[in-house]
């Protein structure tokens, strides 16, 4: 009698030490991405890390995993600053008409002042001073800079090339400092300087034309 208990006790002890942990298939999905691959039901192990699930980056999103979050890097972005992109087929430009926008709103500024007090001066006084011209001169050199970042912004963009060349044109046509006090210097200055306005003129058109295709 007492073996047959001893023996049902041993049976149902090996029974019951299976029935904590039926009979399963591994379940490995819950294990945090970078640790070691743990079954969620058994807690066995396996010699393998897990790995993030990437999403691969788009031109506006970086490189997530699915997972846990986790980011890796940058988006890609577009293929072009300005047109169509050739990876998501979006219409990219608006972002570059608004920095050009800004340059030249900066590029005007400087330019209209200088103008206007030439102009202003020319009308009360006549002939403006050579300290005058010497003044605007390296003001007009500030919007150098401007037309500088216009053409690193068009790059080797087909669609920039004009609003390029205009950039280019204008900023090689500010009039530079008279190199002496003389009423010849000082009249070929005015001369540059209606060059100058004319070409900053033909750079705002160019920059209003594309601005209209966008
Ligand atoms: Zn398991
Ligand atoms: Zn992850
Ligand atoms: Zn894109």
């Amino acid at each position: 009698m007492k073996k047959t208990i001893y023996a049902a006790l041993v049976i149902s002890a090996i029974f019951l030490s299976f029935a904590c942990v039926p009979k399963h298939e591994h379940d490995f999905s819950q294990t945090e991405c970078g640790q070691v691959l743990t079954c969620s039901i058994c807690g066995q192990t396996k010699d393998e890390i897990k790995e993030h699930t990437w999403i691969e980056a788009t031109c506006t999103t970086p490189k997530i995993c699915a997972e846990c979050g986790q980011i890796g890097g940058d988006p890609l972005g577009h293929t072009t600053n300005f047109g169509v992109c050739e990876r998501c087929g979006a219409k990219v430009g608006k972002e570059l008409l608004e920095q050009f926008d800004d340059e030249a709103f900066a590029i005007n500024t400087i330019t209209m002042t200088v103008s206007n007090t030439i102009l202003d001066y020319s009308d009360r006084e006549g002939v403006p001073t050579y300290s005058m011209l010497i003044t605007a001169s390296d003001s007009l050199e500030d919007t150098i800079e401007h037309y500088n970042k216009v053409i690193d912004l068009c790059g080797d963009n087909e669609k920039l090339s004009k609003v390029k060349e205009a950039a280019l044109e204008a900023r090689n046509s500010i009039p530079s400092r008279p190199y002496e006090d003389s009423s010849i210097c000082k009249k070929a200055w005015l001369e540059d300087m209606v060059d100058y306005t004319t070409d900053c003129a033909m750079f705002y058109l160019e920059i209003a034309e594309i601005a209209g295709e966008q």
